[in-house]
């Protein structure tokens, strides 16, 4: 394998960062060797929100749970075998209780909260909680500093839970603004998991509210342009539309057309010669001409990640294609 990052909001780009994680495990001769390969996740915080007093870290913890085998991947969120007896209580205290935390979820936040008022970074306490967990990547925050995504609606500006999830992303989304984002970094280790890297995998992720906040933290693209590593992006839009969540709306809001050409184009336009390849479903393949004019080698593929079989296999065809794309930045 390689020494891979991946880009990753909570859903899509998590199950691909499983599949390496998967893949890597399995190249490994036994539990010492390292290899030299590894994996580190650069995940979204632009959804993290304030809850109960609690710094909760959403697309964090989806991948950290993933990768840890403990994850409810039925509902896709949360602990598997949680339990609600804290939900219940604060339901009765009259609490927000629209953003659901089981017990065992709960845990998560008092332990990263408690960890953050005692003067540790997020980049610090999400190791801390990975590797007692047993998972074995590195899981990096894009960055340390608060980014909020807001989302304007036509009534107003919401933050990025109460229309993604208290709404159910049932309104239009019209804008996205990233607060905070001027005034964030990239971490140490961002930067040099960045420089590092022998393949860079943007996630099949949302681009506006997933992958977008990663790219926006200042400094962070451009290490991205200057790295040595082939760059290559999975689209997260398969014959038309998002296997789940608003990115086909989305892209449609933006004029672009809704298809995995779309992302690639709207990658193009806003991080032109970025992507070295891009990754399509095997039912999208005569959109390969298209995308390559954009610049992208495209790899076809089966990406609809169901399984642990599906996700490793992805992954490594992903890694044999990338390594040695020709980088055109
Ligand atoms: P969020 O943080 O939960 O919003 O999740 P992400 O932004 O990481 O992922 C949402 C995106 O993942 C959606 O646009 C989906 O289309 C995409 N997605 C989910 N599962 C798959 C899959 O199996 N294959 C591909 N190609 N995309 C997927």
């Amino acid at each position: 394998m390689a020494r891979v990052v991946v880009l990753a909001g909570g859903t899509g780009g998590a199950k691909l960062a499983h599949g390496f994680d998967l893949a890597l495990a399995a190249g490994r001769a036994g539990p010492g060797d390292a290899g030299g390969d590894d994996l580190t996740v650069i995940v979204n915080t632009g959804d993290d929100l304030e809850l109960h007093g609690l710094h909760v870290s959403p697309d964090i913890d989806m991948v950290v749970y993933l990768l840890a085998g403990i994850l409810d991947r039925e509902r896709g969120w949360g602990l598997a075998g949680e339990t609600w007896s804290a939900a219940a209580m604060l339901e009765r205290y009259g609490a927000p209780t629209w953003f659901r935390l089981g017990d065992g979820d709960l845990a998560t936040q008092v332990r990263r909260t408690e960890r953050l008022h005692a003067g540790a970074t997020l980049t610090a306490v999400t190791g801390e909680l990975a590797a007692a967990l047993g998972v074995r990547a590195r899981i990096l925050p894009m960055c340390d500093d608060p980014v909020r995504t807001r989302i304007r609606i036509d009534a107003g500006w919401l933050d990025f839970q109460e229309w993604f999830v208290r709404r159910r992303h049932a309104d239009d989304a019209r804008e996205v603004r990233l607060e905070g984002i001027a005034r964030a970094r990239p971490t140490r280790e961002v930067m040099a998991a960045i420089g590092g890297a022998g393949l860079v995998v943007v996630g099949p992720s949302n681009p506006f509210v997933s992958i977008g906040p990663i790219l926006a933290v200042p400094g962070l693209a451009d290490a991205l342009y200057a790295a040595p590593a082939p760059v290559v992006a999975v689209s997260p839009i398969v014959a038309g539309r998002a296997i789940k969540g608003p990115a086909d709306r989305m892209l449609a809001a933006t004029g672009i057309e809704v298809s995995a050409a779309g992302v690639a184009q709207y990658y193009a336009e806003r991080y032109p010669r970025l992507l070295d390849g891009f990754v399509v479903d095997r039912s999208d393949a005569a959109l390969a001409a298209r995308i390559e004019a954009l610049g992208p080698r495209v790899l076809v593929a089966d990406t609809l990640m169901t399984g642990d079989g599906e996700r490793a296999r992805l992954a490594s065809e992903i890694v044999a294609w990338g390594v040695s794309l020709a980088r055109l930045a």
